[in-house]
């Protein structure tokens, strides 16, 4: 899942980056409103994390202008100010959520978890391919009875390959969702944290669920 963090105060900014990063998600910093705007149409987002106060184009009115244009990316406000007002125009702009500032980063982290289940529509804090199971609270992964530990990038992937189980993810799919924008094209990074995936998902069974689709890309499925 990747995610977009708009807001011009660095210190924030980065602190949210390194959270959502520990957490798995691959996040994208943009400094103020436009820059914002212009890497929503460059990139395809999960969520976005947004700034109410914001140099050249604010948090209210970029919110509009996305949903006008008809980008139902899931959006998360932050703001200093914690009024009814406030919050009643952020969410008629189109956000999703409001979060005001100062906040515990724990309660972005379950509002960024809500937003996300809220674009899948379906209300769930597992992942289930047969016997594979991902704990999206936890992030424990299990196969059968035997656990599997993950880094937090062959996590992020395996999480992703699981969300579309079944169906092709490209390269460009995965790069777009599990990476951020220093994501090298050049490089291999991705077959190599697949092959980490391989060993440690489908290394010891017969049944293989990590399948290399040639020429197109990776499918999960029994
Ligand atoms: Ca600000």
């Amino acid at each position: 899942m990747r995610i977009l963090v708009i807001e011009d105060e660095a210190k924030i900014a980065q602190f949210v980056k390194r959270g959502l990063k520990e957490e798995g998600y691959a996040v994208d910093v943009a400094v103020d409103g436009e820059e914002g705007h212009f890497m929503l149409s460059s990139n395809e987002y999960d969520a976005i994390i947004l700034d109410l106060m914001l140099p050249k184009i604010d948090g209210l009115t970029l919110c509009r202008t996305l949903r006008k244009e008809g980008n139902q990316v899931p959006i998360i406000m932050l703001t200093a100010k914690d009024t009814v007002k406030d919050k009643v125009k952020g969410l008629d702009s189109g956000a999703d959520d409001y979060l005001p500032k100062p906040f515990a980063f724990e309660e972005l982290l379950a509002r960024v978890r809500v937003v996300l289940r809220k674009k899948d529509s379906r209300v769930q804090t597992q992942l289930k391919v047969e016997d594979l199971v991902l704990d999206l609270l936890t992030h424990k992964v299990t196969r059968g009875n035997r656990e599997i530990d993950l880094t937090v990038k062959e996590y992020a992937l395996l999480e992703y390959l699981m969300r579309n189980a079944g169906n092709i993810v490209t390269r460009t799919m995965i790069s777009e969702h599990v990476w951020d924008i220093n994501f090298d094209t050049f490089t291999n990074v991705i077959d190599v944290y697949i092959n980490y995936l391989r060993n440690k998902i489908d290394s010891g069974t017969t049944e293989k669920m990590i399948h290399t689709v040639r020429g197109k890309g990776y499918l999960l499925k029994k």
